[in-house]
């Protein structure tokens, strides 16, 4: 014992409040929920949070679709906001930057897949919200809140060219669709197709574009085809409709897949050239019915999946949409209303991605 110093708390017990919307189980609606965050800690930035994109995956976690829920949940990984204060060591951001937070706030930094730049490979990623603080012991809380504490190295910066509520679903919708497309080296020349346009889809039609592709929409909705035009399609196939589908017969180099519902894989690796990949992104909470191995030998075709994006190629994909100008095309919602845009994600009601705006939070 060191007499008084042991009574007095350390720079971790300090606790800050905020406030936010959460799930309390899996049938209930979000609602207003108040919670304590770290101190700052010296590589830390606490971060003002301004908007935050409502993801297909939030849906999920809060539904407990994949199993590992932990309740209060707070979600909220597609978040912009403004530096408000940083530690005594943060070197890289100032207070009244302009700044993005994806699904990562932390990884163990020294495996394989960290040392790479991949960090949402590592074993030990500590996600933005229903994860382990691996420091505190907690469960970390997300974006829909009205600040967050985040390590400067998983902080990214956000060019002030752009509108700030159509940046923040780049931060998951963005990095997850851009990440592949690069990682296959998609350009010029290739014939690529994306399935589903919903929050990612919608990215994937504009990186695809930007990109230089022959880009083609499969979609499950027809009311769909003129803004799948707009935001980047050279064609929109109707997928229930299958003399749609073969006419485009074992002619792909690349297909997105980011429906979020089990369906059948064969009508899309069908469709790819020899040596063509079919990249899943979506996440069921079911498996898909298939594949028909046969299509996948007689043309070595592959199918991958892939996942976010690391920090490094999060930031490249945020400069790269500074310089084409590119965001998302967003529905800014009160936080009031998130159980509703749910509802509305669910029956294919969104164009193309529901951003909360944090103002609406007092
Ligand atoms: P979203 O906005 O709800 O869009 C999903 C789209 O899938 C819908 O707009 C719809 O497009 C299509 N779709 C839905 N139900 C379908 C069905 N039964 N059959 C065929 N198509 C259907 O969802 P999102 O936010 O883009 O997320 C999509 C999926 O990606 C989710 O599972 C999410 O968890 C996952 N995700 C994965 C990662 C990753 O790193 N891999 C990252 C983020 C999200 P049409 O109307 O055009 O058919
Ligand atoms: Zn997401
Ligand atoms: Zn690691």
């Amino acid at each position: 014992m060191n007499g008084l110093t042991d009574l007095l708390p350390t720079q971790g017990d300090f606790m800050k409040k905020t406030l936010g919307y959460a799930a309390v189980d899996k049938h209930s609606p979000l609602a207003p929920f108040s919670f304590e965050q770290r101190e700052l800690r010296p590589t830390d930035v606490q971060i003002e949070i301004l908007y935050c994109g409502v993801c297909h995956s939030d849906i999920h976690q809060v539904r407990n679709e994949w199993g590992t829920a932990v309740y209060p949940m707070v979600p909220g990984h597609e978040i912009v906001g403004k530096v408000s204060s940083v530690g005594a060591g943060v070197n890289r951001y100032q207070v009244g930057d302009k700044v993005g937070v994806g699904c990562m706030v932390d990884s163990c930094r020294v495996c394989p897949d960290c040392q790479d730049h991949l960090e949402q490979y590592c074993n030990q990623t500590t996600y933005t919200y229903n994860s382990l603080d691996k420091h505190t012991g907690g469960i970390t809380y997300g974006g829909y809140a009205k600040q967050i504490i985040v390590d400067q190295d998983f902080v990214l910066r956000v060019s002030d060219k752009l509108e700030l509520a159509a940046v923040a679903p780049l931060l998951c919708a963005g990095i997850t669709t851009y990440s592949p497309l690069r990682h296959w080296q998609v350009g010029k020349g290739d014939k690529v197709g994306i399935v589903g346009l919903g929050g990612l889809g919608h990215m994937g039609l504009k990186f695809a574009h930007a990109l230089g592709a022959h880009v083609v929409l499969f979609t499950t909705s027809p009311g769909k085809a003129e803004d799948a035009k707009r935001l980047g399609a050279d064609e929109v196939v109707i997928s229930k409709n299958d003399g749609e589908m073969q006419a485009h017969l074992a002619s792909f180099d690349f297909i997105l897949n980011t429906v979020a519902a089990p369906h059948n894989l064969d009508a899309y690796t069908a469709l790819l050239k020899r040596d063509g990949t079919l990249c899943l992104v979506g996440l069921p909470d079911q498996p898909h019915p298939s594949p028909s191995i046969g299509n996948l030998i007689f043309k070595r075709r592959n199918i991958a999946g892939s996942l976010i994006g690391g920090l490094q190629e999060t930031q490249e994909m945020l400069d790269f949409c500074a310089e084409h100008a590119i965001t998302s095309d967003i529905e800014l919602i009160p936080i009031q209303q998130i159980n509703e845009a749910y509802g509305r994600m669910l029956s294919n009601d969104v164009k193309y991605r529901f951003v909360i705006d944090l103002a609406s939070l007092s």
